[in-house]
């Protein structure tokens, strides 16, 4: 076939959200007979061996340990790009050289947040494509922020925390996708240059059409390449393995085994989102007096101020005996599609908010940052699959909401839309679905570079 000699150089964004739809891309394109070539930072690199079928390149990435143990997203991000200009350039000009006639780098495809890399593309006329593994919807409430800052509106006034932002559906200025870990202006440059898409040929999103449709019709009003929506990736494969940056307790699985049928709410706030003692103990009495099975990962320093689960109660401990199962990391995607999971609390990471939405099961939406806002928003609001919970809780207000999501009558609506989106992302991905075609033209366009 032509596309066997191609070629693909795939650049991450060194972060959990973002490795694994990347990873999960990779393993599509390589099914269809591109050989792949991962480039990464050695900052949270991911693991080769899950992959013996890519070629991995570690590059420098300058960042110093104070940097890294800061957690400040958007500053690391900055000085990823800033430091790894030239070294991904370097990288790329030695491949060139050394490759084989027959296995011509062809393309590269690139996290939205690894900007650098199209500079280095440009140089090397190498065709590049941008992958952005958020929603569109949160795409489309970043462009907002960048505009309303423009005039002026950003940062906004605590009186108008609650209005609705003009022209987004259903979004308020709290809503909004605001990074804190750095300056407003930091944060803006970061957007504003992964918003910049003049040097590439197409922009690939891990979303779907029947989720995004009415944000993806507004972006493509306004932009230059065409939008392919290939999501939800993880679908595409799912006996390929996770990167995953923690190691997995699987032994959680065996607890499931033993659950009855969709009573277990799975808990998780994914791999950044942190929470404070008093929403920690909102939470630990909301699930103990909910009276539903849970299973809860808190990963290792999650809770701040703490290791691991040294705040939880020894009450609360004993109160949930063997109702309850913790663990430091789980097999999210097996979690999620096993039959005794009946909903999720969730932070509304992209990637978790679609994974869940791929298998039909309402959530409850705590988000904590950036575009976790957005997400839980329209899971609420928009696409009405779960309940988001507001910034302080009322007593009583968590076992209400994980019982109303998995057992009480008033839930039973959103259980019942949440099993209809499953079916329509089923459909999305069959032959003739906007998936599938999307997944079609995206081959066809690499080919023909
Ligand atoms: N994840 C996992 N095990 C866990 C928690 C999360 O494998 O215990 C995975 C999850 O399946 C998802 C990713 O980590 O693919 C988290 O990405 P997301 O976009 O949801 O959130 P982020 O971590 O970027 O905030």
């Amino acid at each position: 076939m032509e596309m066997q000699g191609q070629r693909l150089v795939l650049v991450p964004c060194p972060y959990q959200g973002h490795i694994n739809p990347m990873l999960q891309l990779g393993t599509f394109l390589h099914s269809k007979g591109f050989s792949i070539t991962i480039v990464h930072t050695q900052f949270n690199s991911p693991s080769p061996s899950n992959h013996p079928e890519f070629t991995f390149i570690p590059i420098p990435d300058g960042l110093t340990v104070p940097l890294v143990s800061s957690g400040n997203i958007v500053a690391i991000l900055l000085a990823i790009n800033a430091n790894c200009k030239s070294s991904f350039e370097q990288c790329l000009t030695t491949q060139v050289m050394e490759q084989e006639p027959e296995k011509k780098i062809t393309c590269i495809i690139y996290d939205e947040f690894m900007y650098f890399s199209a500079a280095a593309a440009n140089h090397l006329n190498i065709p590049s494509i941008i992958l952005r593994t958020t929603s569109a919807a949160n795409f489309l409430a970043r462009s907002t922020v960048i505009e309303l800052h423009s005039k002026g509106h950003i940062p906004f006034p605590e009186s108008v925390s609650l209005d609705p932002v003009p022209q987004l559906h259903l979004l308020r200025f709290k809503d909004l996708p605001i990074s804190t870990f750095d300056t407003l202006e930091n944060f803006l440059r970061v957007v504003v240059n992964s918003h910049d898409v003049r040097r590439s040929s197409a922009i690939v999103c891990n979303t779907t059409v029947c989720l995004d449709q009415s944000s993806l019709a507004q972006i493509q009003e306004h932009c230059q390449v065409p939008i392919f929506c290939v999501g939800p990736l993880h679908k595409l494969n799912t006996a390929a393995p996770i990167s995953s940056l923690l190691e997995e307790d699987t032994s959680c699985i065996e607890w499931l085994d033993k659950q009855s049928h969709k009573s277990v709410i799975y808990v998780s706030l994914g791999s950044v989102a942190s929470i404070g003692e008093k929403e920690l103990a909102e939470m630990t009495w909301g699930l103990a007096n909910s009276k539903q099975p849970f299973l809860w990962v808190i990963r290792p320093g999650s809770i701040n101020g703490s290791d691991w689960i040294e705040l939880l109660p020894q009450e609360f401990r004993e109160a949930i005996g063997e109702r309850g199962f913790i663990v430091k990391w789980a097999p999210q995607r097996e979690v999620l599609a096993h039959g005794a999971v009946g909903a999720f609390w969730t932070h509304c990471g992209w990637n978790s908010t679609l994974e869940r939405i791929s298998e039909g099961v309402p959530m409850i939406c705590k988000p904590c940052f950036g575009d976790q806002k957005v997400h839980a928003r329209h899971v609420s609001e928009v696409w009405r699959l779960g309940i988001e919970l507001g910034d302080v809780f009322e007593r009583g207000e968590i076992e209400r909401a994980v019982r109303k999501v998995l057992v009480d009558n008033d839930g039973e609506e959103i259980r019942v839309r949440a099993k209809d989106m499953k079916e329509k992302i089923q459909v999305s991905m069959s032959s003739g679905g906007s998936t599938y075609n999307f997944l079609n033209k995206l081959v066809e366009l690499i080919i023909r570079f």
